[in-house]
């Protein structure tokens, strides 16, 4: 007798989440709270030389799933903060679908993460800072306003901002100077031989 397959995709061995706050100034707290967690996260990231993204997953008010931009040192273009909070999140959960989690990022998600987190069937995202050159929730593309996909995650952005946006700011100031720094040291002529004191022709 052959075994019954699991059911796919497995169901949820979850209780239902706690409501999300409706008082707007508890609401923003909350935000902060997991956004600071997130902005830990790029500080991971920045301190390993890569640009600083940080993203948490929450799942009944709980972090449940931490990550960080690595794609330089895992040699990984798909090593998006968010992408490494997915995949772990999904390993917590036992589920690639996840419509009970939100997702907290410093940085508005990229088309790839847009579409790993739709495909996730995440129930919100809330992001920090607005990417003008991949930003795919609104500043370049928007993904999560596409109403013939088969999902859709609300979002929001804006949730310490500043601070997120100072980051990289920060980040690619240090590497701009150093990189100015790295070049001038190549253009700068080979010092000078010191004259050779037993070879002084005026004597
Ligand atoms: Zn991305």
């Amino acid at each position: 007798m052959t075994r019954p397959s699991p059911p796919f995709p497995p169901p949820l061995p979850l209780r239902a989440p706690r409501a999300l706050p409706e008082d707007p100034a508890q609401a923003a707290e909350r935000d902060a709270r997991y956004m600071r967690a997130a902005l830990e996260e790029a500080r991971l990231a920045e301190a390993a030389g890569e640009v600083p993204v940080g993203a948490v997953v929450v799942w009944n008010d709980t972090i449940i799933a931490r990550g960080h931009n690595l794609p330089i040192r895992s040699v990984d273009p798909s090593a998006h903060a968010e992408m490494q909070a997915l995949r772990a999140a999904a390993q917590v959960i036992g589920n690639y679908r996840m419509p009970e989690c939100e997702l907290y990022v410093t940085l508005e998600p990229c088309a790839m993460c847009s579409g790993a987190i739709l495909h996730a069937r995440l129930r919100h995202v809330v992001f920090g800072a607005s990417d003008p050159k991949t930003g795919a929730a609104g500043s370049v593309v928007n993904l999560f306003e596409q109403a013939q996909l088969n999902h859709q995650t609300s979002i929001a952005g804006g949730v310490l901002a500043d601070h997120c946006g100072q980051m990289l700011k920060d980040f690619f100031g240090a590497r701009r100077r150093a990189q100015k720094a790295a070049q001038q040291a190549a253009r700068q002529p080979a010092p000078a031989a010191a004259p050779d004191q037993n070879h002084d022709t005026e004597a």
